[in-house]
């Protein structure tokens, strides 16, 4: 074998060790050898070089079976910090955390306005502080990870947002010249579903669908615990899913698309009188006095939600099903009238093993999503072969 072979299983073997040091710590050289099959001299050596680059360290003494007890090995969690922000249609929501993703620090800004030029200023001062407030560590800020609500493309390029009407807008290469590290660009929906299944209701399913429920719809999807972003980044684009095909038409240029019917933004048009639009306290008082028409926009809210995800779930055939709305969040009943309405539209065999479940993460869900990103490209950098 050559040395830039030898060079390249070095790197493979750190990475299988930082792996599973990172999923069971603390855990001895001894029980790493026999979980990854590598033979101790080489776990040795390769924790060796991960203590030197200080992103393993050793702590006190395990459980002996016979003979000397051994050292137990940890991650080292404070080695480095990441930032992860979503960017909504009004505001940046973006938290510092350590390589875990435990919170550091979490701080939301209002926008100026939508346009790319206040958005990345706002940016900017948000990133600023948080670097501000890194504490001192072998590598610092690991990475930048932002998700935005629309399309990006392979290259991490925002290729459009339907809202604030971005197009080709590059500010993966813009914010990696100004802070010096690897930005990452994500659409929301993915971030989110990233979010929940490494910390939130997920956890658990290797397949699953989040539906992030808002001014429009989007859904991200995990097959065998990876994020399918489809050939050129584009899917989960489901809000656009036909409902009804002679329904009004959408800014897409289709009509009767799902998010017209069950997104956020039409729950508040329904209940909205005069052109007064109505806010999340109003409704959550009007449901607590039994309102009639606040009522009837909720089960409607949940009606068509159902109706659209029992396409989704067709398919998908996930394990779990996450829903990220602050309606539905807080309002049981939504949920309620969305399981009726998909367990009455499918084979039974299909929708009793679907778990429908409301977001655990709650806001910081795509925040939460786009600093594990980060936190795995940085892993995936330390032990890559040069
Ligand atoms: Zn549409």
């Amino acid at each position: 074998m050559d040395i830039a072979d030898q060079t390249f299983v070095k790197k493979i073997n750190q990475k299988l060790l930082l792996k599973e040091i990172l999923t069971n710590a603390p855990i001895s050289r001894a029980k790493l050898s026999e979980i990854t099959g590598l033979n101790k001299s080489t776990v040795s050596s390769q924790v060796s070089t991960l203590m030197k680059e200080n992103l393993v360290y050793e702590i006190g003494q395990g459980e002996s079976s016979g003979g000397r007890r051994p050292v137990l090995l940890m991650f080292n969690k404070h080695a480095g910090y990441s930032i992860g922000i979503d960017v909504g249609v009004d505001y940046v929501n973006g938290i510092l955390t350590d390589l875990e993703g435990s919170l550091i620090l979490h701080q939301q800004l209002m926008l100026k306005s939508s346009s790319p030029e206040d958005t990345k200023s706002t940016l900017i001062e948000l990133i600023q502080h948080f670097i501000s407030q890194i504490p001192s560590s072998p590598y610092g800020l690991v990475g930048i990870g932002i998700c935005i609500p629309g399309l990006v493309d392979e290259n991490e390029r925002i290729v459009f947002t339907p809202h604030s009407k971005w197009k080709n807008f590059d500010l993966k290469t813009s914010l990696k010249k100004t802070f010096h590290v690897p930005v990452l660009i994500e659409n929301e929906a993915n971030a989110g579903a990233y979010g929940e299944k490494i910390f939130g209701a997920a956890k658990h399913y290797d397949h699953l669908i989040y539906a992030s429920i808002g001014t429009g719809i989007g859904i991200g999807i995990i097959i065998k615990r990876h994020l399918y972003r489809g050939a050129y980044g584009f899917s989960g684009e489901m809000g656009h899913m036909t409902i009804d095909f002679n329904g009004p038409t959408c800014s897409c240029g289709n009509r009767g698309c799902w998010e017209l019917y069950a997104s956020e933004k039409a729950l508040f048009q329904s209940l909205q009188s005069n052109n007064q639009k109505v806010s999340y306290q109003e409704i959550e008082q009007l449901a607590k006095l039994n309102d009639m028409k606040t009522l009837n926009a909720l089960r409607n809210f949940g009606f068509y939600l159902g109706v659209g995800l029992t396409n989704v779930l067709h398919t998908f055939n996930p394990q779990a099903v996450i829903l990220r709305n602050k309606v539905i969040e807080s309002h049981p009943m939504v949920l309620n009238v969305i399981k009726n309405e998909v367990s009455s539209r499918m084979y039974s065999q299909f929708s009793t093993h679907i778990e429908l479940l409301p977001s655990s993460l709650g806001q910081h869900a795509p925040a939460l999503g786009m600093t594990s990103l980060v936190i795995e490209n940085f892993l995936n950098d330390v032990t890559k072969p040069q």
